[in-house]
C-alpha cells in the first residue's frame, strides 16, 4: 500500500482542539490495523518550546528519543499510544536554520533562496522524513496556528504542492472550524466556517472533510449550508461536540462515520483494514469515568499554578491513575510562591496527596520546600518529579541530615553543600537550548523498595527525563547510611540516582525523570498509582 498523508487544520479562532480531532482520528485509524505516525507543525520561529517560558506555550513535552516539543504531542502519544520521535515536532525554525544552513554550506549552487521552493521543500522533505523513519502506513500533520495566519502560509502552500506530488487519492485535507452558538438569538452560526474554508480555498486547497467545533449540536440543514457554501458533500461534515469527557470524542466521530469516509476516500479497501473495529475498551473507561465511586484531593505545589497547560500531562496521569482506582481526582492548584510557616499546616490539611512537579529557577522553591517537608513529618502521600526530587534532596539534607547549607548550584551557586549539582556535561554558560539530559534512559530499581513492586517487579525500567542538575553522588555516603532513605533505583550506566524514597513514610517517592509522559488512559503510570492509592488511603484515615 502506498503510505497516506492526512493534513489537519484549523479555522476560525485556535485552541478549538484540532490535536484532540488529529489523535482521534489516529487512534481509530491504529484500531483498524494501520500503523499511524503523526507530526505537528508549529509556525512560531524557536527552534522548539524547550527555551521558552511555560507561561508562554504551556508544557515543553519530551519524546522517548529526547525532542522538546510542543504539548500537542502529548495528546498524540496518550491517544495513538506510539512514541513519536524528533521527526513529529517540526517548526519554522527548525526549518528556516537547516534552509540557512545549507545556503552556508553553498549546497545551493548559487540559486536565490526563497519561501517557495526552497523553505516548502524543507517542510515537504520533513513529511517524508516522518514517514521514512516510522514506516507508517498513515502519517497525520496537524498544522499549528490559524489559516490565514502569515506565519503559517509556508506550511499551507507546502501541503498543496504535496497533494499534487503524492496523487488526490494517497491526500486528505480535513478543516477544523468552530461553529459559534448565539445565546440571543439561540442559533448556530456556519458563517465564520465558510470565511475560513474561502480563505483555505485561496490558498489552492479545498478541504475533503470539515470537522466542527460546536457546544450545541449540528443539525442537517447546518450541514447542508456548509456543503453548498464551502464546495464539500454533506457527508464530508462531521461534528465534534463539547464533551465533557475527551475519549467520547473518539467514539463520536466513530459513530458519525470519520474513519469509514477516510478510508474510502484513501481508496484503502483491503478487508484487512476496513473490518468493523471495537471501541469497546474506550468505551468501558468513558463508562468507568461517568460512575467513579471515590474522590481524592491532589494538591500541586508549582509557580506556573494560574496556567493549568503548564502541568498538562501531570493533570492527565492523575485522571488516568484515578480512573484505575475508581477514583474522580479533583486538583488543588498550591501556589508556591505565597506558602509559608503559618498557612502551610491549613493549605496541605484540605488534601489528601501532594505532587511537587518539574521546575527551574529559585523562585517558589521555599514553599515547595515547606510543603516536602510538611508531607514527609506528617505522612501526606508525595510523588516529587524532577526538580520535585532535587529539592526533597535539599530538605532531607538540612533538616534530617543536619548538612550545613545544602542547595542545588542552580538555586545558590555558592553554596556550602551541592547536594544537587550540574550533570557531568553541563556547565555555567552552556547554550540553554536542547542541551539538557533528554529522553529516555534506563533505570536499575532497587528489589527491596515499594517502587520496584508498583513497577510489577520490572527491574529494568526506562522514563523520560530533562534536567541539567542532579544529586551529587559525593554525598551518597551520608545519604545511603540513614536508614530512613531508601534509594530505589539508579542510572546503571552513570550510576546517578534516579529514585529515592523514605521507608517510614507510606508514600514519599521522588523520581529525577518524568513519569507524566509515559502514562496512557488505559495503562495509568505505577508512580502515579501509587500516588493515588496511598491518598485514598489518607484520605480513610483523614476520615476517621
Ligand atoms: N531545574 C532542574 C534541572 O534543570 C529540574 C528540571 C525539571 O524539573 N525538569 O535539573
Amino acid at each position: 500500500m502506498e503510505t497516506k498523508y492526512i493534513f489537519v487544520t484549523g479555522g476560525v479562532v485556535s485552541s478549538l482542539g484540532k490535536g484532540i480531532t488529529a489523535s482521534s482520528l489516529g487512534l481509530l485509524l491504529k484500531k483498524h490495523g494501520l500503523n499511524v505516525f503523526m507530526q505537528k507543525f508549529d509556525p512560531y520561529l524557536n527552534i522548539d518550546p524547550g527555551t521558552m517560558s511555560p507561561y508562554q506555550h504551556g508544557e515543553v513535552f519530551v519524546t522517548e528519543d529526547g525532542a522538546e516539543t510542543d504539548l500537542d504531542l502529548g495528546h498524540y502519544e496518550r491517544f495513538i499510544d506510539v512514541n513519536l520521535t524528533k521527526e513529529s515536532s517540526v517548526t519554522s525554525g527548525k526549518i528556516y536554520k537547516h534552509v540557512l544552513d545549507c545556503e552556508r554550506k553553498g549546497n545551493y549552487l548559487g540559486a536565490t533562496i526563497q519561501v517557495i521552493p526552497h523553505i516548502t521543500n524543507e517542510i515537504k522533505r520533513r513529511i517524508l522524513l516522518a514517514e521514512k523513519t516510522s514506516n507508517a502506513d498513515v502519517i497525520i500533520t496537524e498544522i499549528g496556528g490559524t489559516v490565514g495566519d502569515i506565519e503559517s502560509q509556508p506550511f499551507i502552500e507546502a501541503i498543496r504542492q504535496f497533494r499534487i506530488d503524492k496523487g488526490f487519492q494517497n491526500v486528505v485535507f480535513i478543516h477544523n472550524t468552530l461553529v459559534p452558538f448565539l445565546r440571543s438569538s439561540e442559533e448556530l452560526k456556519t458563517k465564520p466556517t465558510q470565511h475560513s474554508v474561502k480563505e483555505l480555498q485561496s490558498f489552492g486547497i479545498q478541504p475533503d472533510i470539515i470537522v466542527l467545533r460546536s457546544e450545541k449540536k449540528v443539525n442537517e440543514s447546518h450541514k447542508e449550508k456548509i456543503s453548498m457554501f464551502c464546495n464539500i458533500s454533506k457527508d464530508a461534515v462531521f461534528e465534534s461536540l463539547d464533551q465533557k469527557i475527551i475519549y467520547e470524542i473518539i467514539t463520536s466521530l466513530h459513530e458519525q462515520g470519520l474513519d469509514k469516509y477516510i478510508l474510502k476516500r484513501l481508496n484503502i479497501t483491503d478487508e484487512k483494514y476496513t473490518k468493523e473495529i471495537c471501541l469497546d475498551d474506550y468505551k468501558d473507561l468513558i463508562k468507568r469515568i461517568k460512575n467513579l465511586k471515590e474522590s481524592v484531593k491532589i494538591g500541586i505545589v508549582g509557580k506556573y499554578v494560574e496556567l493549568h497547560d503548564a502541568y498538562i500531562s501531570i493533570i492527565e496521569s492523575l485522571k488516568h491513575a484515578g480512573y484505575k482506582l475508581d477514583s474522580k481526582v479533583d486538583i488543588y492548584w498550591i501556589n508556591s510562591s505565597n506558602l509559608n510557616d503559618t498557612n502551610i499546616n491549613d493549605v496541605i490539611n484540605d488534601v489528601n496527596g501532594i505532587v511537587i512537579p518539574g521546575g527551574f529557577g529559585s523562585r517558589g522553591t521555599e514553599g515547595k520546600e515547606l510543603a516536602i517537608k510538611y508531607c514527609r513529618e506528617n505522612n501526606i502521600p508525595l510523588l516529587g518529579i524532577c526538580f520535585g526530587l532535587q529539592l526533597a534532596i535539599i530538605e532531607y539534607a538540612k533538616d534530617v541530615l543536619k548538612i550545613k547549607d545544602p542547595n542545588s548550584t542552580e538555586i545558590d551557586e555558592r553554596c556550602e553543600n551541592p547536594v544537587i549539582d550540574y550533570l557531568p556535561e553541563q556547565y555555567k554558560g552552556i547554550n540553554l537550548g536542547g542541551t539538557m539530559r533528554l529522553g529516555a534512559y534506563e533505570c536499575k530499581l532497587n528489589k527491596d523498595s515499594k517502587v520496584y513492586q508498583l513497577y510489577n517487579n520490572q527491574e529494568l525500567i526506562k522514563e523520560r527525563h530533562r534536567h541539567r542538575f542532579e544529586f551529587n553522588n559525593k554525598y551518597l555516603d551520608i545519604f545511603k547510611k540513614d536508614p530512613n532513605f531508601l534509594i530505589s533505583g539508579v542510572n546503571p550506566q552513570t550510576n546517578l540516582l534516579e529514585i529515592f524514597e523514605l521507608k517510614n513514610n507510606d508514600y514519599f517517592v521522588c523520581c529525577q525523570f518524568h513519569p507524566e509522559f509515559k502514562s496512557r488512559p488505559l495503562r495509568p503510570h505505577p508512580l502515579f498509582v501509587g500516588l493515588i492509592k496511598a491518598s485514598l488511603n489518607k484520605k480513610y484515615e483523614q476520615e476517621c
